[in-house]
C-alpha cells in the first residue's frame, strides 16, 4: 500500500504555478528578476466590472446560486456567442465554471472512458496533457510546426485520428505559442473531422483569448463552420479577454443541453457554484457597451510590443522567433543558441536520473533565472511527449516595454554567458 494512488502520480501540472518560488528564492537574495513568465495581462480589470462585483456585495449577493451559473450571466455568453458566432444556442447549453480551466479535465472526464484516445496541440496550455493519463485515456499530441507558425493542416490531422478517438483539442489563438489559424484553415479542419469522426466525437475549442487577435483579423470560432456546432464545445472566459483571472470565471456552451447537464452535475460535485457577485461582474464585462473598446485598446497595446520584442528576440544570434497572431506570447526557437552555449553538451553529460527531470530549455531556463535575474518558460511546460528534440523558450508581453526591453538584454546577455554557464552546471544546483 502507498500513500498517494497510481493516478495521483501521473497528474501533471501548469510549471507557471511553479517557477514561483525559485523567483522569491533569487529575489530574497536581493536582486528583482524581470518576469516574464505570467500569463495574465499586465492590465487591471475595466472600472465597470470592479464597481458591479462591488455593488453586489454590497447588495449581499454572497450565497449559494444555481450551479451551472447565473442565468443573466448564461444569457449574456449565450448572446455573445450568437452576435460573434453566427451561431443559435440558447442559455441551457451554457455552464459556467471558476475560470476556463476546470471545462478541460471536466470534458475529458465527461466524454472519454479509458482508452479512448484525445489529440491536443503541443505546444500547448499544460491542463491539456496533464489530465489525459489520470483519467486513463491516451494522449495523442498533434505537434505544431514551428515553420507552419504553430498551426497544423488538415492531413496532419487527419494521420491522428483513428476509431477511439474521442476528443480533438484546439486552442486558437494560442497558449504558448500565438498562433492563429485563418478561417480557410478551420474550414479545411472541419472538413477532415466532418469526414473521419463519428458523431458523438467532440471538439473541445479552447478560444480563450478570442479578443486578442493582431494584423486586422478577427476571431474565428471551427463552432461556426457550418455543421460544427453540433460537436464543438466553445470554451472562454474572463481571465484573459478583461484582464481578470483572479476573478475566476470562465464558461462553455455545449452542443446540447444534456451535456450542459453533464458538466453542471461535475460542477455540483466538485465546488457547487461560481460566486455569483462575480458571475454578475461577468455579466457585466459582455454587457457593457465600453467593454469592445476597452479589449480593442488591450490588444493594440499588446500587438505594439511584438512587434517590437519579436525583432529584438530575433537579433539575438542563434534565436529565431515567429510574428504571433494573437494571445500575449512569444515562442523563440532557442537551439542556435543553446548549441552556442554548450547547453547540449551539458545535458548529455548529466546523470540519466537528472536528465530524465530536465531538458536544454529547462537548463537555460533555470540558468537565466538565477543568473541573469530573468523568468521564462521552458518547452517542456507545453507539453512533454515528443518534445525531446525540441528546444524554445515562452516569453510572455505582459509587461511594460522597458521591462520587456530589458528582459530581452538579459536573455542576450545569459545567451553569451559560456563562462557562466560552466559555472552554473559545475554547481549542479537548480538544473529542472
Ligand atoms: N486555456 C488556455 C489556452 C490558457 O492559456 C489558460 C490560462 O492561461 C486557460 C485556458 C485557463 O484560464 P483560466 O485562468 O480562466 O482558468
Amino acid at each position: 500500500m502507498t500513500l498517494f494512488s497510481d493516478r495521483n502520480r501521473i497528474l501533471g501540472t501548469e510549471n507557471a504555478f511553479k517557477i514561483g518560488p525559485h523567483i522569491v528564492t533569487v529575489e530574497s537574495r536581493g536582486t528583482p528578476v524581470i518576469k516574464l513568465n505570467l500569463g495574465e495581462p499586465d492590465f487591471s480589470a475595466p472600472p465597470w466590472v470592479k464597481d458591479e462585483v462591488v455593488r453586489q456585495i454590497e447588495m449581499d449577493n454572497s450565497h449559494y446560486c444555481d450551479p451551472k451559473g447565473i442565468l443573466p450571466l448564461r444569457t449574456a455568453i449565450a448572446d455573445q456567442i450568437n452576435r460573434t458566432r453566427g451561431l443559435d444556442v440558447t442559455p441551457d447549453h451554457v455552464c459556467v465554471f471558476p475560470g476556463g480551466k476546470p471545462s478541460i479535465g471536466f470534458a475529458q472526464q465527461i466524454y472519454c472512458d479509458p482508452g479512448d484516445e484525445i489529440i491536443y496541440p503541443s505546444p500547448g496550455f499544460p491542463i491539456y496533457e496533464s489530465f489525459i493519463r489520470y483519467i486513463g485515456a491516451v494522449p495523442v499530441p498533434l505537434h505544431l510546426p514551428e515553420d507552419q507558425n504553430f498551426t497544423f493542416t488538415p492531413e496532419q490531422l487527419a494521420t491522428l485520428i483513428t476509431g477511439r478517438t474521442k476528443l480533438i483539442i484546439l486552442n486558437f489563438p494560442s497558449n504558448p505559442t500565438g498562433g492563429a489559424a485563418t478561417r480557410d484553415q478551420l474550414e479545411a479542419i472541419a472538413a477532415v473531422i466532418q469526414d473521419r469522426c463519428g458523431e458523438d466525437v467532440r471538439i473541445y475549442s479552447d478560444e480563450i483569448y478570442e479578443n486578442i487577435i493582431f494584423d486586422g483579423q478577427s476571431h474565428f470560432s471551427i463552432a461556426s463552420v457550418p455543421g460544427m456546432s453540433r460537436r464543438t464545445i466553445i470554451s472562454s472566459g474572463m481571465s484573459k479577454s478583461f484582464a481578470w483571472t483572479g476573478g475566476r470565471v470562465g464558461y462553455a456552451v455545449m452542443p446540447t443541453p444534456e451535456e450542459a447537464e453533464a458538466f453542471k452535475n461535475l460542477n455540483i460535485n466538485y465546488f457547487s457554484c461560481v460566486p455569483p457577485y462575480n458571475q454578475e461582474g461577468a455579466r457585466e464585462a459582455l454587457m457593457n457597451p465600453q467593454s469592445e473598446p476597452w479589449m480593442a485598446e488591450m490588444a493594440n497595446t499588446f500587438e505594439r510590443r511584438r512587434d517590437v520584442i519579436q525583432a529584438q528576440l530575433n537579433a539575438i544570434h542563434g534565436i529565431t522567433c515567429q510574428k504571433p497572431g494573437g494571445a500575449f506570447y512569444l515562442f523563440p526557437n532557442i537551439a542556435g543558441l543553446c548549441q552556442r552555449l554548450g547547453v547540449f553538451e551539458a545535458f548529455n553529460s548529466l546523470p540519466a536520473e537528472t536528465k530524465a527531470t530536465t531538458s536544454p530549455s529547462k537548463l537555460f531556463q533555470m540558468f537565466a533565472l538565477y543568473e541573469h535575474h530573468v523568468a521564462v518558460m521552458d518547452r517542456k511546460s507545453f507539453g512533454e511527449i515528443g518534445a525531446d528534440e525540441l528546444h524554445f523558450l515562452r516569453l510572455s508581453i505582459a509587461a511594460d516595454m522597458d521591462t520587456l526591453e530589458e528582459g530581452i538584454r538579459r536573455i542576450g546577455a545569459a545567451g553569451e554567458d559560456v563562462a557562466g554557464f560552466e559555472r552554473f552546471m559545475d554547481a549542479g544546483e537548480h538544473l529542472s
